[in-house]
């Protein structure tokens, strides 16, 4: 039998996953990786960090070299080299060297893609100046800009690579101003959340500027769609990337509807002999079942395993993606996975939304910090459709437990279930996760009946009388407009004349679960405001645009 001959365009996350694990099953493979920059396996996720020198030496960066992976994996990887073009019927492909131009031709037996994707560059005046981040050249470049100590910088872009560099250029004592087009920073976030991030920014000296687009680029920064112009030596175009199909197109191969590489549950594209994976590919959401352009490094990784199994004759699964990222954001980690709420009720889907604020350990412990937690779930069987987080601690183990539960097919309610490590510097005996699956379980059991912050005007239009149960002092530290202060230790026996029905709510929900199931008891119509107002005040500050009145509140 002769020897397979792969070859795997690309050298980074999908690429190099399915060439390594392609050695490890077949040691017999002719396998040739070609990547068009000058470094291969490089770790991308941290250029942020080394335009912010908390990476100090480059060549952590670089996570193998084409030496190194010859050595150990027997790869013939060919940096500075693009592959220009595809003959699928001759199966080849043919090579130039971005060094000194020479081409040449590759056979093979199956030809892996994994491009990448490309950084959306809109065509705006004066964009050719920006800077975008997505290899270790475009680092290097922002790095060097950096060296001359610029005073300003602006970022386009609030998504997840914008905030990080954002932070980073803080570090580098940058006065940084980032722009998003629409009104809220990190769209995977509901605007309740994200606004616990802009305030985050706000309160380390990054201006914020939301719901505003980039009209030009200058010489001096950015003029802005409303006539505004800011200063900036440095602009980082940070807009997001579309997947990179001009190999593909060039091959003829199928897209998708979404414009990425159309492929199946083994990610073979439509022609047999090729695979694509990464963020060049459309990928099968989980939660829709679609398609969804999904830009993340684990969803590269394990597909590029995939394919090397499937060309090796292993038993392969397809599996759908959830999406879940996680960002930090100076001392805040913001993570989501699945759907969120915009997008549930864009598509018409039937979900309820519950938030809760728990501690990240045993409030007894020292060094516990509030998170912001939301989950989404279909009200009728209880799938959960998506969740988010928001805090200081222990933020990615809840994300990632809700991913592994919905991974699994455990419903919300079934999260009250879970049998997760605790001890009192870790969690609490009931973890925000469980506390999840509890208040998923009263609210579809009928147990307790919940308000949305967004349900409660038309509550007290309908004359809903709204009662704050804190203490008063928690009352008059900042309460929802129009609400009455009675603590629930005085519920019982002073209900200020008044006869419901009532929208009661405490700080973060928890009393006025309590409050509410007290007045249900006493015969009294009331529903507990979801996330208490701390869901409220983050909703408010996030209708109003106003992060910074929620800097000095706990989240
Ligand atoms: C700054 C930054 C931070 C990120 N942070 C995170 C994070 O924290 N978490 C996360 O999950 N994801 C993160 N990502 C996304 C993640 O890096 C990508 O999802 C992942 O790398 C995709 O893998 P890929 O193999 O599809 O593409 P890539 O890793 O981008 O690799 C594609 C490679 O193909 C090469 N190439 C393209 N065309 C050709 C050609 N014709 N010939 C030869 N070579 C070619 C390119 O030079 C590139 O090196 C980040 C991305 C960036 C840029």
């Amino acid at each position: 039998m002769t020897a397979r001959r792969v070859v795997v365009v690309g050298g980074v996350a999908g690429g190099m996953s399915t060439a390594t694990r392609l050695r490890r099953l077949d040691e017999t493979a002719t396998i040739t990786v070609v990547e068009r920059s000058g470094h291969v396996s490089y770790a991308n996720c941290g250029l942020p960090y080394f335009v912010g020198g908390v990476i100090e030496d480059e060549g952590d960066l670089l996570l193998q070299t084409p030496e190194l992976l010859f050595s150990r994996f027997r790869l013939d990887v060919r940096v500075d080299t693009e592959v220009i073009d595809i003959d699928p019927a001759g199966h080849q492909v043919t090579t130039r060297s971005t060094l000194d131009g020479r081409t040449e031709s590759i056979g093979y037996d199956k030809l892996v893609l994994s491009p990448g994707a490309a950084p959306v560059r809109p065509p705006l005046p004066g964009f050719d100046r920006v800077r975008v981040l997505r290899t270790v050249e475009d680092a290097e470049r922002i790095a060097a800009d950096v060296t001359g100590r610029p005073g300003t910088a602006v970022i386009i872009g609030a998504g997840f690579v914008g905030l990080e560099t954002a932070e980073n250029l803080v570090r580098q004592s940058i006065a940084v101003t980032v722009v998003e087009a629409v009104d809220q920073v990190l769209t995977p976030l509901d605007p309740e959340l994200a606004i616990l991030v802009a305030a985050e920014l706000g309160a380390h000296g990054v201006t914020v500027e939301t719901g505003v687009a980039v009209s030009e680029v200058t010489e001096g920064g950015i003029t802005l769609a409303d006539g505004r112009t800011i200063p900036g030596e440095l602009v980082i175009g940070s807009i997001g990337v579309r997947p990179d199909v001009r190999l593909a197109e060039m091959a003829g191969l199928a897209l998708s509807a979404q414009g990425g590489i159309a492929v199946d549950d083994v990610n073979r594209t439509s022609d047999d002999d090729i695979y694509a994976v990464g963020d060049a590919v459309e990928k099968e959401d989980w939660v829709g079942g679609g398609g969804s352009l999904i830009a993340l490094a684990n969803v590269a990784n394990r597909q590029g395993r995939r394919v090397a199994d499937h060309i090796c004759g292993l038993p392969t699964r397809g599996a759908a993606s959830l999406g879940t990222a996680i960002v930090k954001v100076f001392d805040l980690t913001a993570a989501t996975t699945g759907w969120n709420e915009k997008r549930l009720r864009a598509a018409g889907r039937r979900y309820r939304a519950i938030h809760s604020h728990p501690m990240s350990h045993a409030g007894y412990y020292p060094g516990a910090e509030p998170m912001s937690l939301k989950l989404l779930f279909d009200p009728d069987d209880g799938t959960i459709l998506g969740a988010q987080a928001v805090g200081r601690e222990g933020v990615d183990k809840r994300i990632d437990v809700i991913a592994t539960a919905i991974t699994g097919g455990i419903t919300a309610d079934e999260l009250a279930d879970l049998e997760l490590a605790y001890a009192p510097p870790f969690s609490s005996a009931k973890d925000p996760v469980n506390m999840l699956g509890y208040m998923a379980e009263n609210v579809r059991s009928g147990a307790c009946d919940v308000v949305g912050y967004d349900e409660l005007g038309a509550l007290t239009e309908e004359g809903w009388t709204v009662v704050d149960v804190r203490t008063d002092e928690e009352h008059a530290a900042g309460a929802i407009p129009g609400s009455v202060s009675i603590p629930l230790d005085e519920l019982r026996e002073d209900l200020h004349g008044a006869t419901g029905p009532f929208v009661v709510y405490c700080e973060v929900g928890q009393r006025g679960h309590t409050a509410t199931a007290l007045l249900n008891e006493l015969g009294f119509e009331a529903r507990n405001l979801d996330g208490g107002y701390r869901t409220w005040i983050a909703a408010d500050a996030a209708r109003l645009q106003e992060p910074l009145r929620l800097v000095k509140r706990a989240l």
